[in-house]
């Protein structure tokens, strides 16, 4: 079994890009710069937008932090947006997710100028994704993308089965999965709480991608010798086997699977780290204004 080390790849990519940052800086006198926004003061947003930020430093990004408060009105944000939209020093713009209820986050995402959206959350990037044209993709899957052609994982012509289909990764998962491109060319099941029989999908799956945020779902039992497994999952239970009090679970049973896999990326370690490292991809791509959605 291979573990797919997403903390490593993520600091491949990071110094990778921070060669390419200290170039463009040392040709145009430009830096790759990506603008956040954050409303309110949620504590798992603030820890990710702290390592985004952090990450901007590593590579050589400039980056802005823009707080709202947790009650500025949905109109107020869209000017924020907008502000940044025309301010072209900016290259990357991303709005913390989830936002407070009273604010609608599609009309949000679809404010955002698509050639900002290195979330690629847009309609319109969405939309290049599936057309397999050039887009910013999701970070997450496109993180998971990165770390299987890395790891040389063979993906043409094998079963994937993604389980979740959320707008950030489980669909646009199974859209890339199943694109004409390597890695790519699966032959996709999408499943969700609705699918009936899930275990006997899952034991014909070649490669397992699970992001449905239930702590070590997936057994044993459910999954065929030699799957190659992507565990997205990120739940956080208390334990007293730890300083802080509490550890991270992924949505698949690390040691009850491990022995069955032939590739396997750990939680924490493997998606988590990759997602930064694709946002920061984003934006050095869009600062260099390699295409245009
Ligand atoms: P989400 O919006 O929470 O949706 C969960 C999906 O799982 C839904 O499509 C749901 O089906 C499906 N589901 C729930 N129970 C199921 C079951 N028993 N069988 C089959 N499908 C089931 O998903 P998300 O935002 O993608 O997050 C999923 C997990 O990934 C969370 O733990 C999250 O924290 C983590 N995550 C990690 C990263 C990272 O960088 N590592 C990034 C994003 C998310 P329905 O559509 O029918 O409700």
């Amino acid at each position: 079994m291979i573990i797919l080390d997403g903390k490593k790849t993520s600091n491949d990519i990071k110094e990778e890009i921070a060669v390419q940052v200290q170039s463009i800086v040392s040709s145009s006198g430009r830096v790759p710069h990506l603008s956040a926004i954050l409303v309110g003061n949620d504590g798992a947003s603030e820890t990710y937008i702290a390592a985004k930020v952090k990450a901007c430093q590593k590579v050589g990004f400039k980056s802005t932090l823009i707080r709202l408060d947790e009650s500025v009105s949905e109109e107020e944000l869209l000017n924020e947006v907008e502000k940044i939209n025309k301010n072209s020093d900016i290259d990357g713009l991303i709005v913390q997710l989830p936002l407070p209820k009273h604010i609608d986050e599609m009309k949000v995402t679809e404010a955002i100028d698509p050639k900002k959206d290195v979330d690629g959350f847009h309609p319109s990037n969405i939309g290049r994704m599936a057309l397999n044209i050039p887009a910013f993709l999701p970070a997450t899957p496109s993180g998971i993308l990165e770390l299987l052609e890395r790891y040389s994982v063979e993906t043409s012509g094998k079963h994937c089965v993604v389980i979740g289909r959320s707008h950030i990764v489980g669909s646009p998962m199974s859209i890339l999965m199943a694109r004409n491109n390597n890695p790519g060319n699966c032959t996709v099941t999408l499943t969700h709480s609705r699918t009936s029989n899930l275990k006997e999908i899952t034991k014909t799956a070649d490669i397992l991608i699970v992001a449905l945020g239930k702590a070590e779902f997936i057994t044993s039992d459910m999954i065929k010798e030699g799957v190659c497994i992507i565990d997205v999952g990120i739940t956080r239970v208390k334990s007293n086997k730890t300083k802080s009090g509490w550890k991270l679970l992924g949505d698949v049973n690390f040691e009850d699977v491990k022995d069955k896999c032939s590739f396997i990326t750990p939680v924490p370690g493997g998606v988590g780290p990759m997602t930064i490292a694709m946002l920061l991809q984003n934006t050095l791509l869009s600062s260099k204004k390699e295409f245009s959605s």
